[in-house]
């Protein structure tokens, strides 16, 4: 990846952005949108869609990542320690959440903290083997009692809290390290196909519009606002894959490997794809000699049944992103 590219997926994966919070994510978006489309525009929830004409105003091809996050909000501030309780936004695994370095969003700025609990010399034997459930978690910000926290660090109930996790790459430079590939990847490779089509004129016989939608992970929202406004011939979701190739999953469980290329979701719980598109899509891949991936996700249903049920258009589940993926399966295992 050139050297300009991988700086926007480091400054979008290190953007704060939990679902309802985008604000910061979409300013990166916008900013690098404008740059190659012909239009923007946005829906009420704070969706961006950017259109890219091409030689005919149909088909009209909807490329949708969402933007948002998982996080959490805070529910309370402990009034003698100053601890804070929270609340998740979107899918956690609770196991995944203790030793975590947090960054919560006040109005004075944000703040930074660490997900704890009861310290491990204070616990039973047998509480030593059970797994802590996050209502026993609470965020630590330093502050010693209520009145600091709110009045020195300014956090409030309702602030948004985002993990923190600086981008990083691996030993050999081939994976990346970080939060919020799930779908920062995806909004990256909608912005790719923008600033591609456009610095390298490619003609292209139908009209793009490539979206960053917000709330996905709280319920699909931003992508039923971002169907009815753009009314898509075709909608191809850019979302992450779960990766395989993880110790103790069976292949038929999550066929995806990391570094074989894009994921096609042929198949999940919500959405069966356009089958002649589907067709059309992997002829493509053959043709241009791309590699790909046959995926199906049994458990999880995403943002591409929600528009494809609102537009009846065709549509695929699509993933660029095996590689991010995989540390992100290993971070953050989804929602099920
Ligand atoms: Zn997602």
């Amino acid at each position: 990846m050139e050297e300009e590219q991988m700086k926007l997926l480091k400054e979008l994966s290190e953007s704060f952005g939990p679902s309802g919070f985008e604000r910061e994510t979409a300013g990166v978006v916008k900013r690098e949108a404008q740059r190659y489309a012909d239009e923007l525009t946005f829906d009420k929830l704070g969706s961006i869609v950017a259109k890219k004409r091409g030689d005919s105003d149909s088909p009209r091809i909807l490329l949708a990542g969402h933007m948002d996050e998982i996080g959490f909000v805070v529910t309370g501030i402990d009034e003698q320690t100053g601890f804070l309780t929270f609340s998740p936004l979107g899918g956690w695994f609770d196991q995944v959440l203790l030793g975590h370095r947090v960054t919560v969003r006040t109005s004075s700025g944000p703040v930074p903290g660490v997900i704890a609990s009861k310290p491990i010399h204070l616990i039973s034997p047998e509480e030593k083997d059970k797994v802590v459930k996050k209502d026993s978690m609470f965020i630590d910000v330093g502050a010693s009692n209520r009145v600091t926290a709110e009045k020195e660090f300014g956090v409030r109930i309702g602030d948004p809290i985002a993990p923190w996790s600086p981008f990083a790459t691996t030993r050999n430079g081939k994976v990346i390290i970080g939060k919020a590939f799930d779908d920062r990847v995806g909004t990256f490779v909608g912005l790719e196909v923008l600033r591609r089509l456009k610095t390298e004129e490619i003609q292209h016989p139908n009209t793009v519009y490539v979206a960053g939608t917000v709330q996905e992970e709280v319920g699909l929202r931003g992508a039923s606002t971002v169907g009815n406004l753009v009314e898509p011939d075709i909608a191809v979701a850019l979302e992450v894959d779960i990766a395989g190739d993880v110790p103790g999953i069976k292949s038929s469980q999550a066929p995806s490997k990391m570094g074989r290329g894009p994921s096609i979701c042929t198949y999940d719980a919500m959405m069966i794809p356009n089958q002649p598109f589907k067709a059309f899509v992997i002829e493509t891949a053959e043709r241009e000699k791309i590699p790909y991936q046959l995926s199906v996700d049994p458990g999880g249903g995403d943002r591409c049944r929600e528009v494809s049920h609102r537009e009846s258009g065709s549509s695929l589940h699509s993933d660029r992103s095996s590689n991010q993926a995989h540390s992100l399966a290993r971070r953050h295992p989804r929602r099920r």
